[in-house]
């Protein structure tokens, strides 16, 4: 029997920092059998099997080496990134899940007189950074068909952050507009969080493809989502040296060690496993799109999404509501209390089984 001591909250001696701070709540992570979890953007396969191949290799043959700290600077993942995404070492930098190359972000470019600019709708970490970090974040409205545009984001800044595909609405910004956006703010770093692009149509392609071009422009991804490894927490940004070297810099300010041996030794096999990588993402677009399809029969408006989820709009019935319904079911999807998008629903793409679940579960809903 684990025991919760009882106490009553003092915040004597916390910081003025640790007082005022609204932290980001992930979606839950409920424990119970037969859960239908479309809530997070989880991959619903599993990772490669050469993923855990690595990591039993990692622990049971050098399990002597954990006695010794890690690769300071992940520079075998590295290589791999670098060979698999055409670049070189010194544009690759990695850290404990996007999130924290995220924070390192804020900290290294974003910490300026002048403000940062990001859509009012997107990754609701951002706003969180911010705060922690002292940084002034205005919100450019996304348009009313909640796309980007770019122009609404001429005005002085330290820098730009955008989710592409967007999250939650699922929506991709064009390599054009991203090329014109990088290159009309050439004193501020422009970062684009591609943690789903993966999961983009065959014709996208990544901003990675810009980053000789634009010496400002930094690419963030993530293990996570498209590569099955939530659980692993490994993420990356790409650019120009002189940003990596920043990231870097203050990586060693903070955590010189963020990725453990079985991390490395689990990503760096994940990377070298294009062919399962190359499947999966293709087998998730696939349900996305059946989704899509049977989603839209039971008369949801389903924004046009390039991510593994989808942002759908119950034209009958109310949102919450159905969020609630779904629960009861032990089916689990995302709902934000939120202006603009309070009637939708982000819902992660699922095994074919999940998806079929929810569908026969919607109906049931509506014909109550
Ligand atoms: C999931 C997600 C992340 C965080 O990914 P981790 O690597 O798991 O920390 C970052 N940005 C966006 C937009 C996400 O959806």
């Amino acid at each position: 029997m684990i025991k919760t001591m009882e106490f009553k909250l003092d915040t004597r001696l916390w910081s003025t920092k640790a007082r005022n701070l609204t932290p980001y709540v992930p979606g839950e992570q409920p424990k119970h059998d037969n859960l239908c979890k479309l809530n997070t953007n989880e991959n619903p396969f599993p990772p490669s099997p050469k993923v855990a191949e690595a990591i039993a290799e990692a622990l049971v043959n050098q399990a002597d080496q954990l006695r010794l700290y890690p690769a300071p600077e992940s520079d075998e993942l590295r290589q791999a990134l670098a060979e698999a995404y055409g670049l070189n070492l010194n544009q690759v930098f990695v850290g404990n899940g996007s999130d924290e190359v995220l924070a390192l972000v804020f900290a290294s470019f974003f910490m300026k007189e002048r403000p940062l600019l990001a859509p009012d709708i997107s990754y609701s970490f951002y706003p969180v950074y911010a705060e922690t970090f002292g940084v002034d974040l205005i919100k450019i409205p996304l348009s009313s068909d909640f796309s980007i545009e770019t122009d609404d984001y001429r005005q002085p800044c330290s820098g730009i952050i955008i989710a592409n595909p967007n999250a939650p609405t699922g929506i991709l910004m064009s390599l054009e507009a991203i090329d014109k956006l990088t290159g009309e703010h050439p004193n501020a770093v422009v970062v684009i969080d591609e943690a789903y692009i993966d999961f983009a149509d065959k014709e996208a392609v990544s901003a990675i493809s810009l980053i000789d071009k634009h010496d400002n422009l930094l690419v963030t991804q993530t293990f996570s989502k498209s590569r099955s490894l939530a659980g692993l927490r490994v993420g990356m940004a790409f650019g120009d040296p002189s940003l990596i070297e920043a990231l870097t810099r203050m990586k060693n300010s903070f955590n010189s060690y963020p990725l453990d041996r079985l991390a490395q030794a689990g990503a760096l096999a994940s990377v070298k496993d294009v062919s399962y990588f190359k499947d999966t993402c293709c087998k998730v677009i696939e349900l996305r799109e059946q989704l899509v399809k049977d989603l839209s029969e039971l008369e949801f408006e389903v924004l046009p999404s390039q991510a593994n989820f989808v942002f759908a709009r119950p034209t009958q019935g109310n949102a919450s509501e159905i969020a609630q319904d779904l629960r009861e079911q032990g089916i689990i999807v995302r709902y934000f209390n939120q202006p603009r998008i309070n009637d939708y629903l982000r819902i992660t793409i699922g095994t074919a089984e999940q998806n079929q679940r929810l569908i026969e579960a919607l109906k049931q809903i509506a014909s109550v």
